[in-house]
């Protein structure tokens, strides 16, 4: 291997210390001390490389490695922000591997015709102000002004207050976005957080498409009655209409839709939710995904048919708002086929598969062919801080990144 195990370890321990948790783990928030604290981490050691380093408006750093021609760059990396409570390997491994590939670059004096971009995506999480992907998302041009001084985290902060605060300027969020041909490829290396790869014994991921989620808000609405002196004939019960919903989701997702439908209920609320009172009222989400768009149209059909059943078999009136509708994102067949190729010549065994989460892939892939790295997760945990893949998982990751990005930045055109 051409990337230093040592090195990646080193830079992974040393990033965790920012936002540190006792238990292990970190709580790195975007635009927080503790996300400064890591970028100028990423800065100093850009710069001890001789990259020099720019952040645009939406604070997305960006640092080049020049080519010997004047071309569209190659770009790899991630984001060094995380969720509260989050590990240290998710968004950071991708930055790490990335930083990893411009130290090896440099080492062995490789020139490459196209310059070769790191990226550190700013607010990548959701986890402060309810939205993720925006760095990318800005990048495509998808946020606005206004979107800015609308989305708020938990102490009422707007983000365009809080670009503010951290010395960024919102009202230039138009200089963030890019044109498609600017960017020749971007290839994210990240690790899976499901456990197909560590279940299977393959150490790496080649992700071919990003699932999307469709969301939907449901009210159901009975009548909370007193539980002794209410036959049961006369219930007009909230949660029991509910429960037939969640078991139908379930059904739903594992057999009657695609072969890659997911569907969740993953929080209801039951009101008043006394022992003695029939449940009057449930609000619940249900999270449906997948990686093909017919598959989850019919998946999100088929749910609202069953709201529609449920209402009328057991009495209850149904209320749903669809909170989030994105389609599915297929990646680069090409890109796919360079990984695999890459990972060919290196002799690692490797799987197709999809990607379950969002990453900011998904959005850059409006921009230009994007490739995707997966490395495997333990047990599949993530956004937690018993999250952890190996050294040597992750320095295969970048050996495969390496070796890919080598053979982009050689090529002239697509
Ligand atoms: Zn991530």
């Amino acid at each position: 291997m051409r990337v230093k195990i040592e090195r990646i370890q080193q830079n992974l321990e040393n990033l965790a210390c920012f936002g540190k948790l006792e238990g292990g783990g970190v709580s790195r928030l975007a635009f927080t001390r503790e996300d400064q604290e890591a970028r100028v981490y990423l800065e100093k050691a850009l710069e001890s490389e001789g990259l020099t380093v720019k952040v645009d408006a939406f604070g997305n750093m960006r640092a080049r490695r020049q080519g010997k021609e004047n071309l569209a760059p190659v770009m790899i990396g991630s984001h060094l922000d995380s969720v509260p409570q989050g590990g240290r390997f998710d968004g950071t491994v991708g930055v790490v591997a990335a930083l990893e590939v411009i130290r090896v670059l440099n080492e062995l004096k490789v020139e490459t015709r196209r310059p070769v971009e790191l990226i550190n995506f700013a607010v990548e999480e959701s986890g402060r102000f309810g939205v993720g992907t925006l760095g990318s998302k800005a990048m495509c041009g998808h946020l606005s002004v206004e979107k800015l001084k609308s989305y708020r985290d938990n102490r009422g902060v707007s983000l365009y207050e809080a670009l503010k605060n951290f010395g960024l300027n919102p009202e230039a969020l138009d200089t963030v976005r890019i044109n498609p041909g600017e960017i020749y490829a971007f290839i994210e290396t990240h690790i899976e957080q499901g456990r197909v790869l560590e279940a299977e014994n393959i150490p790496i991921g080649i992700v071919t498409a990003i699932a999307a989620p469709t969301r939907l808000k449901v009210l159901v609405k009975g009548r909370a009655d007193h539980s002794g002196a209410t036959p049961m004939s006369l219930r007009e019960d909230a949660l029991t209409a509910a429960s037939e919903i969640i078991l139908g989701v379930e059904k739903i997702a594992a057999s009657e839709a695609g072969p890659h439908t997911v569907g969740t209920v993953g929080y209801v609320r039951v009101s008043p939710g006394a022992m003695n009172v029939i449940p009057g009222l449930v609000e619940m989400g249900i999270d449906l995904r997948d990686i093909e768009k017919d598959s989850k149209d019919l998946a999100v059909t088929k749910v609202l048919a069953l709201l529609k059943r449920v209402s009328q078999k057991r009495h209850v009136g149904i209320e749903y708002e669809i909170l989030a509708n994105e389609p599915p994102v297929a990646l680069s067949p090409k890109m796919v086929g360079s990984l695999e190729k890459a990972a060919r010549s290196l002799g690692y065994s490797y799987k197709l598969m999809p990607s379950g989460a969002g990453h900011d892939a998904m959005y850059m892939a409006e921009l230009t062919q994007v490739g995707m790295i997966f490395i495997p997760s333990k047990e599949g945990i993530s956004h937690n801080p018993a999250e952890y893949s190996s050294w040597e998982e992750i320095a295969r990751g970048a050996e495969l990144l390496l070796e890919t990005v080598i053979n982009l930045a050689n090529e002239t055109n697509q």
